[in-house]
């Protein structure tokens, strides 16, 4: 592991100083590790268990990360709307311009100061890996049509809600002797 590993444990655990690292030869990396109970990740997006590596080498046009990194956030299941934590995963492999580019084109930079905030890009890979109708598992029963109850946590002991077709023959049959 060229450089050897980093395990960030300051408050803005997403913002990485890496003056060091613009100061190095093309070529050159270092591996931040990151394992946070709770973050918030950019102004909105709290998530927990925030863990994995990423890889930032120093190249011609700036830094590369290159990395993976896991959260739980929590949702609600559309099925039964139970609260639930949900995995999501962000796979980053971008440049981050230094000197950062003329204005215009909009691109990744890092400023003179030499901090490389990741939140905006973690932040919007974290909510494109948001399930659009979450579940709390792929075979959530939901909520019993009759009486209300979340079926997964009970079997209902009630009446099904479906009338017996052999039954609704017999009352039209007695239905009609009245
Ligand atoms: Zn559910
Ligand atoms: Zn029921």
């Amino acid at each position: 592991m060229p450089g050897g590993a980093f395990l960030n444990k300051s408050r803005h655990p997403l913002r990485l100083n890496v003056g060091f690292l613009l100061h190095k030869n093309v070529g050159y990396s270092r591996n931040f590790d990151f394992d946070h109970h709770t973050i918030r990740v950019g102004d909105d997006v709290d998530v927990t268990g925030l863990r994995g590596s990423i890889q930032l080498t120093r190249t011609s046009q700036g830094v590369y990360t290159q990395g993976h990194l896991q959260a739980r956030i929590s949702l609600d299941c559309v099925r039964c709307l139970s609260t639930f934590d949900q995995l999501l995963t962000v796979n980053l492999n971008d440049l981050f311009h230094h000197p950062p580019l003329q204005a215009g084109e909009p691109s990744l930079s890092i400023p003179e100061d030499g901090i490389l905030d990741l939140n905006p890009l973690i932040r919007e890979y974290l909510l494109l890996d948001i399930p659009i109708q979450p579940l709390c598992q792929a075979d959530c029963k939901g909520f019993c049509a009759e009486c209300g109850g979340n079926l997964n946590e009970s079997v209902c002991e009630h009446e099904p809600v479906e009338i017996d077709p052999r039954l609704e023959a017999l009352k039209t049959l007695l239905s009609e002797e009245e």
